[in-house]
């Protein structure tokens, strides 16, 4: 996928005003529980460590109360995005089950019916955090499954959902954000790299149908960086500069920490260079938020959200099975 493939237009948000820059802060629910990781490390690494931790009662990638922690020391607040994945062994074709890449993805899954995981999203719900979608690795190109997944994830909130992110940052541009408004989704952040960071894919939030439809592109995806555990201050200069030029951009920028990398016995440094990134923000006066709250607060060219919201959010074409 090209940078800015569509016609696009960057606006700057009026948040701006009155801070130097604007950075957005997200978190992609893909594998809270290790199971997946430590039975396939325990081979790789021969390592009894990663099997203990598949033990009842262990769950390492469990994150979300320390996560929830250090944001509200900070006074921030963020965006969840919650899988609805497919299933290996009941949704996909035999043929998958020898795909290690499908293994990978559809083994380490949880579902929405979890009571873990409920009582997980009803709780950042209620404690302010933003709760959106992370579009299931193949609803990039199906209308009807993200409207499923988008619908599975409101009935636990009760209300409409403002965006989200897709698995893998699988995009057909722009086919894949019209899907998303035909939902009733109002903005979407798939738009980046897993292997770079920076402001390739702008540095201010897009429309790509000149509407209420909005994309912020993905500035740091904590992967694409310098591995802290091995070099946390390399890493950290790393951030500071995509900071510095935020500023110098007034940008708004968008950074991804997927909630299993606060794990610190998994992986060391990365909930530090987190924190370093917020607490440098704010001492600059910059906007620290969920993308959502952002979204809220900006000047829509026409119409209004609400009239967008009404003509789009149709009732998914639900099949047969539709368990989550
Ligand atoms: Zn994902």
């Amino acid at each position: 996928m090209s940078e800015q493939d569509a016609g696009t237009t960057t606006e700057r948000p009026d948040v701006l005003d009155d801070h130097p820059f604007a950075l957005c802060l997200t978190h992609d629910v893909d594998r809270p529980y290790k199971t997946y990781q430590s039975i396939y490390y325990a081979v790789t690494d021969r390592s009894l460590d990663h099997l203990k931790s598949a033990l009842p009662g262990q769950n390492p990638y469990w994150q979300f109360e320390r996560l929830m922690n250090l944001e509200d020391d900070l006074g921030v607040r963020s965006a969840f995005y919650f899988l609805d994945e497919q299933h290996l062994l009941r949704d996909r074709p035999v043929s998958d089950w020898v795909s290690p890449g499908d293994w990978k993805r559809y083994m380490g899954r949880y579902s929405l019916r979890d009571p873990d995981i409920i009582d997980l999203v009803k709780t950042l719900d209620d404690e302010g955090w933003e709760i959106g979608l992370h579009g299931s690795y193949e609803s990039y190109h199906d209308r009807e499954r993200l409207c499923r997944e988008k619908s599975h994830v409101e009935a636990i909130v009760g209300r409409e959902i403002l965006g989200g992110r897709q698995h893998y940052l699988n995009l057909e541009i722009p086919d894949t954000w019209a899907y998303q408004q035909a939902v009733g989704l109002q903005y979407d952040t798939s738009l980046g790299s897993s292997s770079t960071y920076g402001f390739q894919y702008g540095d201010s939030i897009q429309r790509p149908f000149d509407d209420e439809f909005v994309v912020f592109p993905l500035t740091i995806m904590e992967v694409a960086l310098p591995d802290p555990t091995e070099q946390l201050e390399h890493a950290w200069a790393e951030c500071k500069r995509v900071l510095e030029e935020a500023e110098e951009r007034e940008a708004v920028m968008t950074i991804l920490w997927h909630p299993r990398y606060f794990s610190e016995r998994d992986f060391p440094g990365f909930g530090d260079l987190y924190r370093r990134i917020i607490e440098y923000a704010l001492d600059r006066g910059a906007w620290v938020g969920p993308p959502g709250e952002l979204y809220e607060q900006l000047d829509h060219p026409t119409g209004s959200a609400e009239t967008a919201e009404s003509e789009s959010s149709t009732e998914c074409d639900l099949p047969e099975n539709t368990a989550l």
